[in-house]
């Protein structure tokens, strides 16, 4: 069973009176900042300057520095830009500046699983990973609630790592929904695994596929737009609220006998024969290093795929009846 901390079993006390410098004013860096100030904590920002968050940030009653400077007034260090652009920010600007004995926080493990980021002996290596976007993770903090999120400890210099990550997590909310205990190789590789088995990739050939053949049996696109991609919300809802089972009892006795036998022949021992080969390139490292390739070539790989989805017909006829349901 998974280890889970609540509310209870986090305090705020190990960053008491300590520095917390947020590096990144983005998606989740702009929310934990503001969660971390409004628990009482004493944070500051690590930002480029001529960037836009920087004005932003200051808008919003932070004291801003440059990163490097940041870095060197801080106790705890949280490193929210985008993954991509870590590896670099930190040689130049993060780890020349760290003091001994420093707290490090990432929200994903990527750099530091995969040895992008290889930080010295004598810090905290800990990672808070809220399991949703970070505009939820402020939304539901200002609601009293809080997203859930992946705490671990990659390296424990103080020997009270996981007191700082708990604490963190308790700053931004998070221990209000939840917080599971893991490792950066398993929120890393998991992460990656989904989004490419089932969450992003997945998910969206099945839709494809499932319109494609649809169309080319000369059923009318907006038809098969219902009902493969619209009515698959409706499903997921389903599924996220009752459970698989639970969505089955929700649906016709027709729609579970045919999904039931046939689901299994679509999606059958093939597909996850491909999805063990997917998460072995995950697990080696293969796709780490393939993505950081394409990113720092200009990604040009990602702008052809992108466009071909764009230009695919279900985008076409998805645009058209968007506008049609929610007046886009
Ligand atoms: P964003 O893309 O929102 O980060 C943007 C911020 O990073 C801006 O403040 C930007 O500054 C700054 N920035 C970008 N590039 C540089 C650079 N080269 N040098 C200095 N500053 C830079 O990132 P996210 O919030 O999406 O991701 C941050 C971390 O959180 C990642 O590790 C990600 O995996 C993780 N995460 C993200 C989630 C999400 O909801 N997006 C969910 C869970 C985890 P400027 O304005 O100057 O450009
Ligand atoms: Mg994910
Ligand atoms: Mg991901």
């Amino acid at each position: 069973m998974a280890k889970i901390y609540r509310d209870v079993d986090a305090s705020l006390e190990p960053l008491k009176g300590k520095t917390i410098a947020v590096i990144g004013y983005g998606i989740q860096g702009r929310a934990q900042a503001l969660n971390l100030r409004d628990s009482g904590l004493n944070v500051i920002l690590g930002l480029r300057r001529g960037g836009k968050s920087w004005d932003q940030a200051v808008a919003e009653g932070f004291r801003v520095f440059e990163i490097g400077q940041a870095v060197a007034k801080a106790d705890v260090v949280m490193v929210l830009i985008p993954d991509m652009e870590q590896p670099k920010v930190w040689e130049e600007q993060i780890e020349p500046n760290l003091k001994p004995g420093t707290v490090v926080d990432f929200a994903h493990g990527f750099n530091i699983h995969f040895g992008l980021i290889k930080p010295p002996p004598n810090v905290d290596v800990v990672m808070v990973a809220p399991k949703g976007p970070g505009r939820a993770v402020r939304e539901e903090y200002l609601s009293g609630r809080g997203v859930p999120a992946l705490v671990a400890v990659y390296q424990n210099y103080s020997g009270r790592a996981m007191e700082y990550a708990l604490a963190i997590a308790k700053g931004i909310g998070a221990t209000r929904a939840g917080v599971i205990e893991t490792t950066f190789a398993e929120e890393t590789e998991t992460d990656l695994i989904g989004e490419q088995t089932v969450l992003v990739g997945g998910l969206m050939e099945l839709i494809k596929k499932g319109f494609e053949t649809l169309v080319e049996l000369g059923y009318q696109p907006e038809v098969a737009y219902f009902e493969v991609l619209n009515e698959a919300k409706l499903i997921m809802d389903l599924i996220w609220q009752r459970g698989i089972y639970g969505m089955l009892n929700g649906v016709s006795d027709t729609a579970k006998y045919g999904g039931l036998t046939v689901g299994p022949k679509i999606i059958d021992e093939s597909v996850k024969q491909r999805m063990r080969e997917a998460a072995a390139r995950v697990r080696s490292g293969e796709f780490a290093k393939e993505w950081v390739t394409e990113y720092n070539r200009g990604g040009p790989t990602l702008r052809k795929l992108m466009e071909e989805v764009k230009n695919h017909q279900i985008e076409k006829v998805g645009i058209e009846m968007r506008r049609l349901l929610f007046g886009q």
